[in-house]
């Protein structure tokens, strides 16, 4: 982000408040490479922070008012009180910065009256993490305003139970690892058994290769059934096998566990087990072969996730079918499901093709014309001001 645009976002908030901020902070949406609902089962994924960021200017208050604006769309400005946050009143997009106050104080934290002003370049509801992008700024922000030292780990858990218990969404911890761990040129590598790193260079450009996002502006919804329907099955699955997670769970362990389970937790099972199996197999080829040889990796988890998981839909599909067959090396629907994004690994060579060939069989197919744009690995949440 230039200097000019953190002193616009700056001069924005001045209009609004009357007042100068006293930061700026962003924080990056992200792409998951590989690793789908691998991560509320204890295992492996492999996310990417994105060149698009939720940026917040902030002010710290003398009383304990919160004033929340967002440039996007015209909600206009929402109100709120430090002492009294409540999930149940929070509205809109409010929930996510009121969310992650509310998580500190359960720490303990005093959160002080702020006045925020949020500019996001991450596009809402697909599949991005756009609503984790805004946390992971806030969160940002609070730790070094109240000078709470919270460690990436802590500030990740946080950010969960904001989720979890203000939001609604019983999402995991990949998202905001990613947002808040991310680095330029890589991969973030993550056991969400015990929030272990491992930054693993993802470095598409110098391989000749783009990543492109394929957005089907079909709207998913975390907080829908789909989502929790997927955990209660893994969560059965664990249960009936017999281990704490299916992270627990090898790939040589399916074919007793599919005389054990129902056919379609079976599915399900099996979808999880061979993917954290494929995320291990991701982090090794891009060891040691580069971004190149992870193409048939990329599509067996669109495979399993269409066939075994159920989370894909018809705009998915074809935009993975078509970009493979139009010079994608590899395409997955990433992120929770249901609608969202896919993303395609393209030779540079090729990414007009691809791109036309997307447009086209969507307009065929009478879909929404998808929004197509190309994502980089980027730096993870930092202060810019
Ligand atoms: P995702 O995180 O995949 O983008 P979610 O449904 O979890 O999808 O979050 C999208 C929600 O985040 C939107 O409905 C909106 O409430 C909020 N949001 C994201 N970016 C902005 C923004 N720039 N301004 C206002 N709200 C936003
Ligand atoms: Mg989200």
């Amino acid at each position: 982000m230039t200097a000019t645009s953190t002193a616009h976002l700056a001069e924005q908030f001045s209009t609004a408040f009357g007042r100068d901020p006293d930061g700026i902070w962003q924080a990056p949406g992200r792409v998951n490479l590989i690793g789908e609902h691998t991560d509320y089962n204890e295992g492996f994924v492999l996310p990417f922070a994105i060149d698009r960021t939720a940026r917040i200017a902030v002010g710290v208050r003398s009383d304990s008012t919160v004033r929340l604006l967002s440039t996007y769309g015209d909600q206009g400005m929402t109100t709120a009180d430090t002492a009294h946050l409540e999930a149940q009143s929070a509205k809109g997009w409010t929930k996510y910065p009121l969310g992650v106050m509310w998580s500190l104080q359960q720490r303990g934290i005093d959160i002080p009256g702020l006045d925020l002003l949020l500019q996001s370049s991450v596009p809402l509801g697909a599949g991005l993490s756009s609503s984790h992008a805004i946390e992971c700024a806030v969160i940002s922000a609070l730790n070094d305003i109240t000078g709470a030292g919270l460690s990436p780990e802590d500030m990740v858990l946080a950010t969960q139970r904001a989720e979890n218990d203000f939001v609604g969404a019983p999402t995991g911890i990949m998202d905001q690892s990613a947002s808040l761990r991310g680095s330029a040129g890589h991969a973030v590598f993550l056991d969400c058994r015990d929030q272990s790193v491992e930054l693993v260079p993802f470095e598409a450009e110098t391989a000749g290769l783009v990543m492109l996002v394929i957005d089907t502006k079909v709207s998913h919804s975390h907080a829908d059934g789909g989502y929790a329907s997927r955990r209660a099955s893994c969560e059965l699955g664990a249960e009936v096998l017999g281990v704490k997670a299916l992270r627990d769970v090898a790939p040589g362990d399916l074919e007793e566990a599919s005389g054990l389970l129902d056919e379609v937790t079976f599915r399900r099972v099996r979808h999880i087990v061979t993917e954290n199996d494929r995320v291990l197999q991701t982090v090794e080829q891009l060891r040691r072969h580069g971004p190149s040889a992870i193409g048939p990796l990329l599509y067996a988890s669109h495979v399993s996730m269409r066939d075994d998981f159920e989370i894909s839909c018809e705009e998915l599909d074809l935009a993975v079918e078509t970009s493979r067959a139009n010079g994608a090396i590899g395409a997955r629907m990433t992120g929770g499901g249901f609608g969202g994004a896919a993303i395609a690994l393209t030779p540079a060579a090729e990414e007009q093709r691809v791109r036309t060939a997307v447009e086209q069989a969507f307009a065929r197919a009478g879909f929404t014309a998808p929004d197509i744009f190309t994502v980089t690995p980027a730096a993870g949440a930092m202060r810019l001001a």
